[in-house]
């Protein structure tokens, strides 16, 4: 019989009652590994009720006290960390070396979390008046919710979660339907590090449960991250039921190459930003944008070999570049979108459309694909295909090259190649997206330093981890105080003034 899932509220697993479930995949062989059940909005309502309650006392633990679970949880995912990336590898279909990287990415930004008691200290301006201090506290928002995406299954909700938890808030989190389970274990994980239950209650589920988080009272704000149009919809729901929201959206991650680059650096990093984890990554590369003609016919030829020499392989393959895509739906959006690339006239130089892995022949895999001179007005260059699938996009000149990224609807990553260091800081300062590398093909920042998209990547004003992280998911009071030794200098009927 095939394995049932839980929800995980009140520290414990707890079933599902809705009768409403998703099948949860083997995208290796096509088969049905589990089911996941999709919770009623009575199912949150009770999470949410559970979550009110476990908040109040949480948010009275002092910062370090609370900064201690996550350093001991952060302990229990290391001790833990090749059965989880097995069993993210296993649901997602990217292979367990990626998988470890996006349990790691994730813990990079609970390590950085555990420095709340500094993140949280606030502002203090003494004597900024007669006998008048101003200061400045960061308090939690209460419960707040995290809508999560299938293509990091770790990674993402512990962005959400390690801050979220570290300001003192409680914390219902909605992962992906298609791959839960993984956040299902860190919960248990967070409750064995010493985490309150009812903090982190887990609701799986779809439609239904994402619109009672939206629309709930008690849910103060909403962190997610998912495809674009899912990301407005998000925003503008949240937004219109009073709460604070950040929304992440899809991507079109152009790569850059100046005439003057190291073409063996820039084509060893798009091969693996385009193809790595099946292209099923925000900060994937999809477009190459080589500069001059010369450029352009040198790095197609060698992306054409270097595509056709990928190693495909099932996720548990230690040897596979790239693994299957996460379930049979999103393969069919991929070859349509191969389709399409050909329909409208671009060059198929590697067809990864007929590709079978010999006795995994039902398994959600598509071959490496490379399209060259496409055209701006494609639909494969406009949308996002999240597959492993790299157009490349010939420019004329650097002013060409620079318009493409910034022109696009998206606006999440850019990368340029180059040895010049004037054309790279110029690139920096005029490029119209959130986060740029310099001969970097994916620049994903560091914990400390904050993650966002701009234009139809990112809704809100805030990014995630990093300091912005820790503003997100504070409110500020800040409070005004005189202590005037027995000084009386009566009512006074205009504003106050420090003069
Ligand atoms: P998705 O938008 O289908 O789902 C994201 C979440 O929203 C899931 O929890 C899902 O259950 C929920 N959801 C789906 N449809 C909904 C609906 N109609 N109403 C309410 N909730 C709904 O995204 P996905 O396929 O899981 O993830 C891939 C997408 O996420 C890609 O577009 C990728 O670029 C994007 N992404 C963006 C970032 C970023 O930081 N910008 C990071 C990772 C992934």
């Amino acid at each position: 019989m095939t394995p049932a899932l839980t929800h995980f509220v009140s520290g414990k697993p707890a079933s599902g009652t809705s009768d409403r479930w998703a099948d949860v995949f083997d995208p290796n062989n096509g088969t049905v590994q589990a089911r996941v059940p999709l919770a009623s909005t009575a199912e949150v309502g009770a999470a949410v009720a559970d979550a009110v309650s476990a908040q109040r006392e949480w948010a009275r633990w002092n910062p370090q006290r609370r900064a201690r679970v996550l350093l001991r949880f952060l302990r229990l995912v290391e001790n833990e960390m090749e059965p989880l990336s097995r069993l993210l590898a296993s649901e997602h279909g990217k292979t367990v070396s990626d998988a470890r990287g996006d349990i790691q990415r994730g813990l990079d930004v609970v390590e950085f979390a555990a420095g709340a008691p500094h993140l949280l200290k606030g502002e203090y301006s003494t004597d900024a008046g007669p006998g008048i201090d101003v200061y400045s506290l960061r308090q939690p928002l209460g419960v707040v919710a995290a809508i999560t995406p299938f293509n990091f299954p770790a990674m993402i909700p512990l962005w959400k979660l390690a801050p979220a938890l570290a300001c003192g808030n409680a914390v219902i989190l909605k992962p992906s339907e298609r791959d839960p389970s993984v956040p299902l274990r860190l919960a248990e994980l967070f409750v064995e590090a010493g985490l309150p239950p009812g903090v982190l209650n887990v609701v799986n589920g779809d439609k239904e449960a994402v619109d009672a988080l939206l629309t709930h009272p008690d849910i103060a704000a909403v962190g997610f991250v998912g495809s674009t149009p899912i990301a407005q919809y998000i925003y503008s729901t949240a937004s219109a039921h009073g709460k604070r929201a950040q929304c992440f959206g899809g991507a079109k991650n152009h790569l850059v190459v100046l005439p003057d680059a190291d073409l063996d650096q820039a084509v060893d990093a798009l091969v693996g930003a385009a193809y790595g984890s099946a292209g099923e990554r925000c900060m994937a590369i999809s477009v190459a944008v080589p500069v001059g003609e010369a450029v352009a016919d040198e790095l197609v030829a060698r992306l054409a070999m270097r595509t056709r020499a990928l190693r495909v392989g099932t996720s548990d393959d230690e040897s596979a570049d790239l693994g299957p895509l996460v379930t049979a739906e999103a393969r069919t959006r991929v070859l349509g979108y191969i389709d399409a690339g050909v329909a409208e006239g671009a060059e198929l130089v590697v067809d990864g459309r007929d590709f079978t892995l010999p006795g995994h022949e039902d398994g959600f895999f598509v071959g490496g694909s490379l399209f060259d001179r496409v055209r701006p007005e494609m639909s494969i260059y406009r949308e996002e295909i999240f597959g492993p699938v790299l157009s490349v996009v010939r420019a004329a000149d650097y002013e060409e090259a620079l318009a493409l990224p910034s022109e696009h609807e998206y606006g999440n990553g850019v990368a340029v190649f180059t040895r010049d260091g004037d054309a790279a800081r110029e690139f920096v300062a005029r490029v119209d997206t959130g986060m740029v590398g310099v001969n970097v093909p994916i620049p994903v920042p560091v914990g400390y330093h904050t993650f966002g998209g701009w234009k139809a990547s990112g809704f809100g004003d805030l990014n995630q981890h990093g300091p912005d992280a820790f503003r997100f998911y504070t409110k500020t009071k800040t409070v005004t105080s005189r202590w005037p030794s027995g000084v009386r200098d009566g009512a006074s009927f205009v504003i106050p003034t420090m003069s």
